[in-house]
């Protein structure tokens, strides 16, 4: 049985002894604050409980936790207790990891990155500065100050010779920044509120104890948050570095097939943005590998292979694998990839692609393959649906045999939500990777949600190919990548988010 710490929030901010015990887990219980990203850690089917706090449906209370920890860990399944921050911080960690051992349990307790440090890093205040602060107290703000409790002394917290860092304040924001004032701590005092942080959502107020309450209000403060107070604060305008990413606070819908999506939205989210995932087309073995077996058992009769996805990549050479083959069932083939993506495929399985043209698409595939490849015998491994250019255009000039190694199968339904947040407007864009999935996208969405497209939620299409698509679909495109791949359209996004940026400097500055 195994408490772990999942951080903060940015689920890259897990233990790699964390996510080692995720990978191994039967059975995960997690809390709302524990990333839902890093539940993808665990096998499919591993078990996942929801042991929630506030979030309606899935909320077990303290002993029905414990109840279920000790139920699942006595049948000798590998349980993982994924709890935010650090287990121990707040966390009721030490109150779980007793009742395991009083039910003679054994356990392993992983360390988390506590909010208050993650936040620390992610907003710029430090929360100990060799001028400012030698000293920092966490502290938690779940009960009012002013109940009398007893259980903190609010007095020697005003006196405290370095920051305070209140955990579960939002409730009691105001009556904890009166009562510090009230028992002494300076009205100006610098102090801050990071909520989400870590998260693309992180947002963060400063002022002073005096001013911060207000502030919350008319902002609309909402959990989780951090109130900080202490000189420290003040160092956030040098060390802020997070909301200065060029994509943070842009909410990015890409609908990119599921393969392709984690590898995708890793890309964005370094840059600081939050994906939400909406993949349009699922990917699957094809139904009747017969075919693909047949070509297989006669590559040495092609010349080429020419693939157009990562996809095709990994099922062709996968099915080699189930075949009882290996890579050097393709030694003596020349290989083409249809641009960089697929390419990198390749040499993830140490194969170096001969042939990849200088634009990636279907027609700069077929014209450098016509040079190439003329008067050969090529074999285009591909999905069971897409454009048919490749085999159109090399056809007349070689002989050309094209199999489905793997289909594209549309998503039924849009994830729970986002067709209310596009509606609302409540995401910046969307992304759209081919023609296929900007149709797909079209025939999930709502009536209404479809109008929020293209006006309130803009769209950033991959190709002049898939642009042609949107536009006919009635929707208006508003960023296109210059070269057709996703780093492509990422570099065109932060472009976009650079000029924008620029004139919103311009704007507010009086001499321009
Ligand atoms: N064990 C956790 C704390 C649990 S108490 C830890 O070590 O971090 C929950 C409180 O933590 C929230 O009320 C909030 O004050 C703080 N918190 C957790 N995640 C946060 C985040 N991403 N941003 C700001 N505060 C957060």
């Amino acid at each position: 049985m195994y408490l772990v710490g999942a951080g903060p929030g940015d689920p890259g901010l897990l233990t790699r002894r964390g996510a080692d015990l995720l990978a191994g887990a039967d059975v995960v219980v997690y809390d709302h604050l524990a990333s839902s990203r890093l539940l993808d850690l665990a096998r499919p089917e591993a078990i996942r409980i929801c042991a929630g706090k506030s979030v309606g449906h899935c909320t077990l209370n303290q002993q029905q936790i414990h109840e279920v920890l000790i139920e699942h860990a006595r049948s000798g399944r590998a349980v993982v207790r994924l709890k935010g921050g650090d287990p121990l911080v707040f966390g009721r960690g030490g109150e779980e990891a007793s009742a395991l051992r009083a039910a003679g349990i054994s356990f392993e307790i992983v360390p988390g990155v506590t909010a208050a440090v993650g936040v620390a890093a992610y907003s710029g205040i430090p929360p100990t500065h060799r001028d400012t602060a030698s000293a920092v107290a966490f502290v938690t703000g779940h009960n009012d100050p002013r109940s009398g409790d007893g259980r903190l002394d609010w007095s020697a917290l005003a006196r405290f010779p370095g920051t305070l860092v209140v955990y579960m304040g939002v409730t009691h924001l105001a009556a904890i920044c009166e009562t510090l004032i009230g028992e002494g701590k300076p009205a100006d005092t610098p102090a801050a509120i990071v909520e989400s942080g870590t998260l693309p959502a992180q947002r963060t107020t400063t002022g002073t104890l005096a001013t911060l309450p207000r502030q919350a209000v008319e902002s609309g403060l909402r959990p989780p948050a951090l109130l900080i107070v202490g000189e420290v604060v003040l160092l956030r305008d040098r060390l802020a570095w997070f909301e200065r990413l060029p994509l943070f606070g842009q909410r990015i819908v890409v609908t990119r097939p599921e393969a392709e999506l984690s590898r995708s939205a890793a890309s964005l989210e370094t840059m600081g943005a939050e994906v939400i995932a909406a993949p349009t087309v699922v990917v699957r073995p094809i139904a009747d590998p017969g075919p693909l077996d047949d070509a297989i058992g006669r590559l040495e009769s092609f010349d080429w292979l020419v693939f157009t996805s990562p996809n095709g990549v990994r099922f062709f050479i996968d099915r080699l694998d189930k075949l009882g083959l290996d890579l050097r069932a393709v030694g003596r083939l020349q290989l083409a990839a249809i641009g960089p993506t697929t390419a990198e495929a390749l040499a993830a399985y140490h194969l170096r692609a001969d042939l990849v043209p200088d634009l990636f698409r279907s027609e700069a595939l077929a014209a450098s393959l016509a040079t190439r490849a003329a008067g050969s015998r090529v074999l285009l491994a591909r999905a069971d649906r897409g454009r048919t250019i490749l085999r159109d255009q090399l056809g007349p000039l070689a002989d050309v045999t094209q199999v489905a190694v793997y289909q594209n199968a549309d998503a039924d339904a849009l994830p729970d939500g986002l067709d209310d947040r596009i509606t609302a407007g409540s995401v910046d864009w969307i992304t759209l990777t081919s023609s296929a999935i900007a149709r797909r996208l079209h025939a999930l969405l709502s009536e209404s949600a479809r109008q929020a497209v293209g006006t309130r939620v803009r769209l950033a299409s991959l190709s002049p190919v898939t642009s042609e698509t949107v536009r006919a679909l009635g929707w208006e495109v508003a960023v296109e990548a210059r070269d057709y791949t996703w780093d492509g359209l990422v570099r065109s996004l932060v472009e976009q988010a650079d000029n924008e940026e620029r004139r919103r400097i311009t704007l507010a500055s009086p001499e321009a």
